[in-house]
Order: structure tokens, then sequence, then C-alpha cells
């Protein structure tokens, strides 16, 4: 099994260049922020722990996505592998996720970071906003959270995963959707 990380800070086109990428390599892609949020909408006791969390823009703990992503390993077996978006998130989270692929026999294939621009980030969310509805884009002060949440706690994969000789980069900006996810493709036969 394949296990690929999609990474990159909040609205660098993970989401939309998964589906190109699962769909090329027979991946399963799996968006901790997509299953949350229909945790929420299913109104579950996940979704209620998660619903304010995510609204104020910070991370739901740890042990949540751990586990929604290690039972999405055991029940999901018709695919060549996963690509993870917005997973790993912390560096507990990525420490779990060695255990978690190593108790598989394998371990992370590689990381695919897609890197934008701190004012591109609010320029993409403040769209979205208008599109989506989603409540973690609705202010400027949530928007500010999450990227400052980034910088404290997601970036410092990238130092985590070039260590192990995982970290592969493209630049999420500038360029066009097409443009971006040629270089993302190009990136992955690479690895
Ligand atoms: P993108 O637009 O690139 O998909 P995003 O940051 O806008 O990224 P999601 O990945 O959908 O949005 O995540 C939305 C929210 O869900 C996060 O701000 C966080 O509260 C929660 N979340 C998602 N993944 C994790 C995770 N791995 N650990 C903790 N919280 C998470
Ligand atoms: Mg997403």
């Amino acid at each position: 099994m394949k296990y690929y990380v999609l990474f990159g800070p909040p609205g660098a086109g993970k989401g939309t260049h998964a589906g190109a990428l699962a769909q090329k390599y027979n991946l399963k892609h799996l968006s901790t922020g997509e299953l949350l949020r229909a945790e929420i909408a299913a109104g579950s006791p996940l979704g209620i722990q998660a619903r304010d969390l995510i609204a104020a823009g910070n991370l739901v703990p740890d042990e949540v996505v751990e586990g929604m992503i290690e039972a999405a390993f055991d029940s999901i077996k018709d695919v060549d592998g996963f690509l993870l978006d917005g997973f790993p998130r912390t560096l507990p989270q990525a420490e779990a996720l060695d255990r978690i692929t190593a108790a598989r026999n394998s371990e992370v294939t590689g990381v695919i970071s897609i890197m934008i621009p701190d004012e591109e980030v609010f320029r993409r969310i403040a769209r979205r906003a208008e599109i989506e509805g989603r409540a973690d884009d609705a202010s400027q002060a949530t928007i500010a959270h999450r990227i400052e949440t980034y910088h404290a706690q997601t970036e410092p994969l990238i130092e985590y995963y070039r260590n192990a000789g995982k970290y592969h980069e493209v630049n999420g900006y500038p360029g066009t959707i097409e443009e971006v996810r040629e270089r993302v493709l190009t990136m992955v036969e690479s690895i």
C-alpha cells in the first residue's frame, strides 16, 4: 500500500488536486476536514465535539483524527493506497502515522507539499467563504488564527519529513489550477 501525504497551508489547493492524483494512482482520498464536516452534519458525538473547535479555527484533538485515519485504513481495502489530505497536521500526528503505517509493514511513501504565501491564503479563503459558506472561513480573524496555527503546529512537519527524505515541494502560487496540477502530478511521478 502507498501512503501519500498532501501537505500545505489552508486553502493551498490540497482538495482541488487530490482527485486527479487519487484517480491516476488508484488511491483513496482521505480528507480529515471533509470527514469532520460529515460528522458535524450528521450530528454525531464526534461532530458535536469538533464543531466549535473547527469554527474557531482550532485543531481538533490528535486522538480524534488519528482514530478516523486508522479506522479508514482498516475498512478500505480495494485500493493501491491512500492520499492523506489535511493529515498529519501536528508532530504527534506525524509520529502516530509512522506507527500506524509501520504496524501495516509500510511507511509514508512521500509528502507532496503545495506552497502558497499567507496573503494568498487570505484571498482564496475569503473567496471560498462566499461559495461554500464554511463557518471556519467566515471571518478574517478566524482565517488569521488558522494561518497562525499552521505556522506554529503544522509547519514543523516540513523539517520532520525533510529529515526522513520524504518531503517534495511544489509552488501552488503563482499558476493556474491546471499548471499546479501538472506540477503535482510530475512531482509524484518522480517519487
Ligand atoms: P484546505 O482548504 O487546503 O483543504 P483547510 O485548512 O481550509 O485546508 P480542512 O483541511 O478542511 O481545511 O480542515 C478544516 C478544519 O478541520 C481545520 O481547521 C481543523 O479545525 C480541522 N482539522 C482537519 N484536519 C485536522 C487534523 N489533522 N488535526 C486537527 N484538526 C484537523
Ligand atoms: Mg480540504
